[in-house]
């Protein structure tokens, strides 16, 4: 089971993708602890949230709130997408998880089965893949992301 998530959506939206190397070019994890400080923090989250609004724009969805850090990742340790709020819960800024919980926000709008694991993982690592090989290449050699 290697190296088949990147090859499951070969077609996503150039303006999506666009906009994912320009997150990715931003290395938003600089605002992560031990990383950064409060400035880095707040460029990390700009990016991000600029990302959200751009992505949700494409799919016509309302744009997802984004918090870091809250006490529900105490349940969802990886991150989650909570659809009574529409919100986004990360643990630390990435990615491939703000992607992976955005397409369950997608899910979720569009009227897709809620929480479709397979469907998030495929959707979010192609996007990677698609945005920027090399960093793509780079996550999986580190072993930064958790499937591939
Ligand atoms: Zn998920």
């Amino acid at each position: 089971m290697s190296s088949t998530y990147k090859d499951r959506f070969p077609y996503i939206d150039r303006r999506v993708v666009e906009a994912t190397r320009r997150l990715i070019a931003a290395r938003p994890w600089r605002g992560n602890p031990g990383r950064g400080g409060r400035a880095e923090f707040e460029a990390a989250y700009a990016a991000c949230r600029a990302w959200l609004e751009e992505a949700s724009a494409v799919y016509w969805l309302r744009v997802p709130f984004l918090r870091i850090r809250s006490l529900i990742l105490i349940k969802h340790p990886f991150g989650c997408y909570d659809p009574a709020v529409n919100t986004i819960h990360l643990p630390k800024f990435s990615v491939t998880t703000l992607a992976h919980e955005f397409r369950h926000a997608y899910q979720h709008q569009t009227g897709c089965p809620d929480g479709d694991e397979e469907d998030a993982r495929g959707w979010s690592v192609s996007l990677i893949y698609l945005a920027d090989p090399a960093f793509y290449r780079r996550a999986v050699e580190r072993g930064l992301l958790l499937y591939w």
